[in-house]
């Protein structure tokens, strides 16, 4: 059999970073699936990290966690909810990663007294890491991180435009998204900027097929003239993106200009017609207007980026649509919550409270102080990893174990009630000790989180070192809790929640991840159910 033609979509952002280039390669895959298409996504990045692990989410936005338990960038968190798709450790892949192994190989002696060099040796070894991800597909789309000219980058661009020499330009399509500026003193919209970075482009051996023009204004057609005699792409294949009400409408925005129809043209893949029903369907939901509105305040350390939990954003965006309700999202500084009263004034006046994932102790007093407030207010609350861990510490104080604690917080604290496992002592802060990826959760029958989910065995993905001490856990029924999911070998606690009280939930593992705009997750749909029946 005639091994299948895998053909290749390649995604590079000018002007600056930022712009939505993630966010139109998810796009650009969902509208090439809509068409019948086996598609893959995969995002390089110049950074000389090896994975995304150890970069501040404050920086750099959420790490991503795949189920195979990669730590990635969170554009991949778009990509799978665009395109409703599992992604993997291949999907990913950073300098850093593809410096190690020439180096590994060079020591290893592969290059034969050869001279080593970016290029051909770094470069072949990015097409390498792309091609055995694209293996099977119809369509490998492959986002190329930062901006076209930044010094790290060249061997990226270098590396694509020889895969389109290896595998024939008529199997490549170039997608660029460049930035127009608005000038607010001539009220106009400026395409210098964008002509530029397409010149930049080219000047690396590559002319682009599509150009997609972001802009905060809506531009007018001139623009797209102007453009296209600029840029040499013509006129149908440049889309103008101005800010939408949802980033949602991307693909339906490409779809209407027919750029899959370019893409399928440009390589040579079968007329089709684009099956966006199910997708028209979120947009619908996540622009309407609702009677009913709710409060959910976020209990964080780090405020002032919201990537920084994106998709527990998204999870809760998605879960206020499909249950019909707007939804308020307040911002609360944890660290700021260092009295009762101070956590009093920040969280009476909302109808729920989620206390997502962290690292370290700053800001963990004030998320104790707001679980244990949560559960003794009945106020909906969800916690998510660290959320889950806190909860435990607030009902155990909340019970009188005045000195209850995690060991990653206060090592010396009383009664550590969350805490290593014994294989992991010693190696706290050693890298390789995280669990991470998909773990099975068994749920108990007639709990909360077994009503949600509908089903007996649950895969979730984690991204955590600490769990429930288990020297503890005959005394949770005391402190009104229950350990509603467990890992099979009941090893584990997975999720807990509280007994007596409206909505009290949390997990070790962090469902956000799992969350599709078209497919709520259970446990955030159930949340915000539950703020619907105040
Ligand atoms: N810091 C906690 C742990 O390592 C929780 C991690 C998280 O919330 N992702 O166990």
């Amino acid at each position: 059999m005639v091994k299948r033609q895998t053909k290749f979509v390649f995604v590079t952002g000018g002007v600056l970073s930022g712009v939505g280039k993630g966010i139109t390669a998810a796009s650009i895959g969902r509208i090439l699936k809509a068409r019948g298409l086996s598609v893959n996504i995969q995002k390089c990045d110049p950074y000389l990290n090896v994975d995304a692990g150890t970069l501040n989410p404050a920086e750099h936005g959420e790490c991503f966690v795949t189920y195979d338990g990669a730590e990635t960038d969170l554009d991949l968190g778009h990509y799978e909810r665009f395109m409703d798709i599992q992604l993997s450790q291949k999907s990913s892949f950073m300098s850093g990663r593809v410096l190690q192994r020439v180096i590994a190989d060079e020591r290893a002696g592969k290059y034969l007294g050869k001279t080593v060099q970016f290029i051909p040796h770094v470069t072949s070894a990015i097409q390498e890491e792309i091609k055995a991800t694209a293996d099977g597909y119809d369509v490998h789309i492959v986002e190329i991180g930062g901006t076209v000219g930044d010094y790290e980058g060249l061997s990226f661009i270098e590396a694509i435009r020889e895969l389109s020499m290896s595998v024939g330009r008529e199997n490549c399509a170039f997608v660029h998204v460049v930035y127009l500026p608005y000038l607010g003193a001539s009220k106009e919209i400026k395409t210098k900027p964008a002509q530029n970075a397409v010149r930049e482009l080219r000047g690396l051996g590559i002319v682009p097929d599509v150009l997609v023009a972001r802009s905060e204004m809506s531009a007018n057609g001139d623009i797209v003239d102007k453009l296209s005699l600029f840029s040499g792409v013509e006129k149908n294949a440049i889309v103008l993106l101005p800010n939408a009400k949802t980033i949602y409408e991307v693909p339906l925005t490409l779809e209407a200009k027919g750029i899959d129809d370019v893409l399928a043209n440009r390589l040579g893949l079968k007329q089709a017609k684009s099956d966006l029903k199910e997708w028209q369907k979120v947009v619908k939901l996540a622009t309407k207007q609702n009677k009913q509105k709710v409060r959910v305040g976020i209990v964080a350390k780090y405020l002032n980026n919201q990537d920084t939990y994106i998709s527990v954003f998204e999870a809760l965006q998605t879960a206020s649509w499909h249950n019909h309700v707007d939804i308020e999202l307040v911002w609360i500084d944890a660290e700021k919550l260092t009295s009762e009263k101070k956590v009093s004034n920040a969280l009476s006046k909302l109808d729920g409270i989620v206390v997502p994932g962290g690292f370290g102790p700053r800001g963990t007093e004030g998320k104790i102080l707001s679980a244990q407030y949560a559960l003794e207010h009945k106020i909906p609350y969800l916690g998510l990893c660290l959320g889950l861990q806190v909860a435990v510490i607030a009902a155990a104080r909340n019970f009188g174990l005045k000195g209850a604690n995690s060991k990653e917080l206060n090592p010396k604290a009383g009664d550590l009630v969350i805490s290593t496992m014994d294989g992991q002592v010693g190696k706290e802060n050693t890298g390789g000790t995280m669990r991470l990826g998909n773990y099975d959760c068994a749920l108990s029958k007639g709990s909360l989180a077994h009503s949600l989910y509908r089903e007996d065995v649950v895969q979730e993905r984690h991204r955590h070192r600490y769990e429930c001490n288990n020297d503890y856990r005959d005394q949770y029924e005391a402190w009104g809790i229950l350990a509603s999911g467990l890992s099979p070998d009941k090893h584990l606690v997975e999720m807990i929640e509280a007994i007596d009280h409206p909505f009290f939930l949390a997990s070790q593992f962090h469902p956000e991840y799992n969350s599709r705009p078209n497919r709520p997750h259970p446990m955030f749909a159930g949340f915000i159910q539950s703020l619907t029946r105040a």
